[in-house]
């Protein structure tokens, strides 16, 4: 039992963290069995060689590889080849050991454990260490057919322009429905980028895509009514997801927990002409994710704070009332996914400081 509480430990130390909870432990026991937990904590988010995991633990190599497959296979680790050697790193908790085994698929039992679990752990301590990085780790990308003409649009704006920067883009079912089952919306339209999107294919988690089927996936997801997310860097994105506000565990951090800056809002907010809307409550009703409007004698009203600049109420209000105006307060996201990494890194240890 004390190798899953010292993969607990480890796994807390990375910047997404890792909080206490029995069920935590279960997942664990769930995802790593006990001879595999014995390599697993030899390791950290770096990727290792077999054979220096091998050598650390006392076996052979064959059996340290043999482990270490069996735990990739699973998306309980990173793999990737690295001078000829098969090399594994642990994953954090997102991107990683939440969705990874629910994009793998499970044996029904064991993956609706699995997913009771997640649940649990989620409501009791983990929503609220996602809510607390600084910056967010997520961003909303505007559905496109709303951004305006009338602006400058930055190219991290534009989800597809964001998709056409990357190299290789692999397609997987979105483990938060999966893992959830909250409501009846596609499946099939969770994108990862370059190396993330090599292992999930090399694996069987994902399968690789054109460049022409990931933007007919982003214009699936916006007819859907999903809100593009993104991690929240303007230069290199290392997956977009489409995300609903039931089932997303980070949509839901505004919706079921009232971290309302828990995601990074977009550069716009919705605006409304009032003479022009008719009050029919479609964007109320059918298409804000997050609950930012609501339809007041006859009109609609915009909650600014709430909403998250997704632009789905957009293209579906009948009159044109809606439209996507820039906010004043929008700042800039970090550049690389690393510079994300530093900033939360660095406010994290600031708020320790000052308790
Ligand atoms: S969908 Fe358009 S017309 Fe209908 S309530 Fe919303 S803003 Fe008004
Ligand atoms: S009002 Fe709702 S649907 Fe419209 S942009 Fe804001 S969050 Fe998105």
């Amino acid at each position: 039992m004390h190798h899953y509480h010292r993969l607990r430990e480890i796994l807390g130390a990375h910047p997404v963290g890792a909080p206490e909870s029995e069920e935590f432990l279960e997942i664990l026991k769930i995802l790593f069995r006990p001879e595999e937990v014995e390599l697993a904590v030899l390791l950290d988010f770096k990727l290792r060689k077999a054979g220096e995991v091998a050598q650390k633990a006392g076996i052979s190599p064959e059996d340290a590889l043999k482990r270490l497959e069996a735990m990739a296979d699973r998306g309980a680790l990173l793999a990737k080849k690295v001078d000829g050697e098969m090399a594994y790193a642990l994953l954090p908790n997102y991107p990683g050991l939440f969705e990874y085994p629910f994009m793998k698929g499970m044996d029904g039992p064991a993956q609706e454990r699995l997913a009771r679990l997640w649940h649990a752990y989620y409501m009791k301590a983990m929503a609220a260490e996602l809510a607390s990085a600084s910056p967010p780790w997520n961003r909303v990308l505007p559905a496109e057919g709303a951004l305006p003409q009338e602006y400058e649009i930055l190219p991290y704006e534009v989800a597809s322009r964001m998709v056409a920067g990357t190299g290789t883009v692999a397609l997987a079912n979105c483990p938060c429905r999966i893992s959830s089952g909250n409501c009846d919306k596609p499946l099939d339209v969770c994108l990862s980028f370059d190396g993330a999107a090599r292992f999930l294919s090399d694996r069987g988690m994902a399968r690789i895509i054109s460049l022409e089927e990931a933007l007919a996936v982003l214009k699936r997801a916006e007819e859907a009514g999903l809100v593009h997310t993104g991690s929240n860097n303007a230069e290199r994105l290392i997956f977009l997801c489409n995300c609903c506000s039931c089932c997303c565990h980070f949509l839901r951090l505004i919706t079921d927990h009232g971290y309302l800056g828990a995601v990074a809002k977009s550069s716009y907010r919705a605006g409304i002409n009032e003479p022009e809307c008719t009050g029919c409550g479609v964007c109320a009703e059918e298409r804000c994710p997050v609950g930012a409007v609501t339809v007041e004698e006859g009109t609609a009203r915009l909650n600014a704070e709430r909403c998250i600049g997704c632009g789905l109420c957009v293209s579906t209000c009948p009159t044109g009332a809606m439209s996507l105006v820039k906010r004043d307060d929008y700042r800039r996201p970090p550049a690389t996914p690393a510079d994300l990494v530093g900033m939360i890194v660095e406010n994290k240890r600031k708020k320790q400081v000052t308790g």
